[in-house]
Parts: structure tokens; C-alpha cells; sequence
């Protein structure tokens, strides 16, 4: 689990005007004049910018399981059809194309684990779109990474076992605490062997790293962007170091999206130079790309970001990836020189 900001930018896709945006409200007015509920959903949410929000939200990482994987799903927080179980009401429809309600989840954790479930605490009332106004209230299981962050107000690490098995925070009222090990559960947590694995391996690093005094990579560690950062954020507050800010984060994911993008811009033109045509995945996972950095250079305060993407366009040796990037850069309207 995680602690996330989502970032507040108005991507074309989802703005009124947006096709998510008009989407939205046909939904909403077809429902108004005749009580009707969509029961089809165009995909408009791996739209390019879209993902690129969540890229700027999550680099690569799974908003549950906390994995770092090149695959990721945009995952429904409410599912937008009839929740699992429950196949004669209609679902969160009107949350399909809201931003607030899309995370990026690896395979396992949206097809397997999550997919159409959204557990509610015993004897709570699902929301409807009539009483959407109470959708805060709603007494949900599953957290919110953003709504609900930090995580450390939910849960704690077993320092003394080598994959680092998460507990329920000391602290929690009786049903706080069930309702954790109900979250640890459902994304199968403390079970799932490569979770296991890999947090062990975190652990280690964020362990050592500490020992040997180095804080600003155990304050790198702890960023949104790395997998099971939140080990190293643990190891950060048990040990009264000063977590990485907004900013440092934003730069240090920016720098790996430039990298993610350059990568998607070499490869594109290394196909081009062979005579084939790149497909239009990958054009649209270099877009993607693109408005992560829009967002990024957006999202915080001053000009950090700027100032990285002109000092990544100025080191550029192949001219070739320059003119590629900055022909990006002009689609997507951003001052870079
Ligand atoms: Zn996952």
C-alpha cells in the first residue's frame, strides 16, 4: 500500500469539453431525463494524457501491491459497471470517467484480485448517483491511497520478519484494525510470494542503506515512484529523518519518465531507420510519456522540472532524439528550449 497526491491538472481528455468529458455528461443526462444508466463504457481512460496523469501520479508502480511493472492497467477504484456479487445494481457509472476514481494497478492486483469487487464495511450502504454527495462517507473497505494517505496511519511493518510482513497500526480502533487485515487479505499481501519477495528486498536495501548513513538515496527510496517505497518512508520516520519533499520527488520521477521517453524515442526511430512503421502503442506510450511531464512540471512549485527538461534536451547528443522530443514537446505545448 501507498501514499499518494493525485496531481491537479485538467487533462484535455476528462475537462468538460474532453471526449471523457462529454461522455460524463451524456451519461449524467441520459440518467436525469430517463432514469436509463449506461451499460456500455467507451475506453477513453488509456487515453495518453490520462495514463500520462497516472504516470505522474505512480511512475510504474501499483497503487495496492506496491509493485514496480512495465504492464499496468488503468483500474477503476469504484468499478464503473455492477459490483461483484451484485448484478442488479448498477455500480458507480457515473465515476467512470473521473479522474479521482482511476489508479494504475498491475495485472494481477486489477484483473485478479480487485476487478469488479468493492467491498463496503458490514451493514454500510452502497452510494447511488442520488446519494453521491455522500460519496466521502461511504464506509468502504478497500483504501484510498490519496484519500487516505498516509499510510503509515493505517499500517505498520513487522521489523523482526524478512518480508517485512504488514500489520495493522498500533493504535487502530477494533474495527479499523479488521478492516486492515481485510485490505491485507483482499490484495493478498503478506501471501503472495513475489510481493514477499521483492518487499524483502527493499527492505534490505532501504536497511543497509541506512546503516550507512545515506540518507538523501534512503530519502530517494521513500519516493511514490519507487517499488515498496513505503519501506523506506517507515525507515525514514522510525529513525526521525525528514521525508523526500514534493518537489525532490517530482524531480527524481521526471528524470526517470525522460529516461522512459527518451528510450521510446530511440526505439521508434531505430524502426524508422529500418524501414518499419512503429505501432501505434508505442506512439502512444511516448505521448503518455509526454503529458506525465506536463503534469509533473505543473504540479509543484517553482521550476524544478522545467529547469530538469531543459537540462536533459541541452545534454541530448543524438539530434535525431532532440528534434523527436521537442517535435513532442511542441504537440503538447511545452516551453522547453
Ligand atoms: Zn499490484
Amino acid at each position: 500500500m501507498r501514499s499518494l497526491s493525485r496531481p491537479d491538472y485538467p487533462i484535455p481528455t476528462l475537462v468538460e469539453s474532453g471526449v471523457g468529458g462529454e461522455k460524463r455528461n451524456a451519461h449524467r443526462a441520459a440518467y436525469s431525463a430517463e432514469g436509463t444508466v449506461p451499460d456500455k463504457f467507451e475506453d477513453h481512460w488509456n487515453k495518453p494524457d490520462v495514463r500520462g496523469l497516472l504516470h505522474a501520479m505512480q511512475g510504474h508502480v501499483c497503487a495496492y501491491c506496491g509493485l514496480e511493472e512495465r504492464t499496468l492497467d488503468v483500474e477503476h477504484f469504484r468499478p464503473k459497471g455492477a459490483v461483484y456479487g451484485e448484478d442488479d445494481t448498477p455500480g458507480y457509472w457515473w465515476l467512470a470517467y473521473e479522474a479521482s476514481n482511476y489508479f494504475f494497478g498491475c495485472p494481477a492486483c486489477n484483473q485478479k484480485r480487485k476487478s469488479k469487487k468493492f467491498p463496503l464495511l458490514a451493514n454500510a450502504t452502497r452510494i447511488t448517483y442520488e446519494t453521491r454527495e455522500r460519496l466521502p462517507q461511504e464506509e468502504r473497505v478497500l483504501l484510498d491511497p490519496v484519500k487516505d494517505a498516509p499510510v503509515e496511519k493505517w499500517f505498520h511493518l513487522e521489523w523482526n520478519d524478512p518480508t517485512c510482513k504488514l500489520l495493522p497500526a498500533p493504535g487502530l480502533d477494533a474495527s479499523d484494525e479488521s478492516r486492515i487485515e481485510d485490505v491485507i487479505d483482499f490484495f493478498n499481501l503478506n501471501m503472495d510470494a513475489v510481493v514477499r519477495r521483492r518487499r524483502s528486498a527493499a527492505y534490505e536495501k532501504a536497511v543497509r542503506t541506512a546503516e550507512l548513513g545515506n540518507w538523501k538515496e534512503v530519502r530517494r527510496l521513500a519516493m511514490r515512484h519507487y517499488e515498496h517505497s513505503f519501506i523506506a518512508r517507515f525507515v525514514l520516520l522510525e529513525l526521525r529523518q525528514v521525508l523526500p519533499t514534493p518537489e525532490e520527488e517530482a524531480e527524481d520521477l521526471a528524470g526517470h519518465l525522460w529516461d522512459d521517453m527518451r528510450e521510446q524515442v530511440a526505439e521508434i526511430l531505430n524502426l524508422r531507420q529500418r524501414g518499419k512503421a512503429p505501432a501505434r502503442q508505442d506512439l502512444r506510450q511516448l505521448e503518455s510519456y509526454g503529458w506525465a511531464l506536463v503534469v509533473l512540471q505543473n504540479q509543484v512549485q517553482g521550476d524544478v522540472v522545467g529547469e530538469l527538461l531543459a537540462r536533459r534536451l541541452g545534454a541530448e547528443q543524438d539530434p535525431g532524439v532532440r528534434e523527436e522530443i521537442l517535435k513532442l514537446f511542441r504537440k503538447l505545448c511545452v516551453g522547453v528550449q
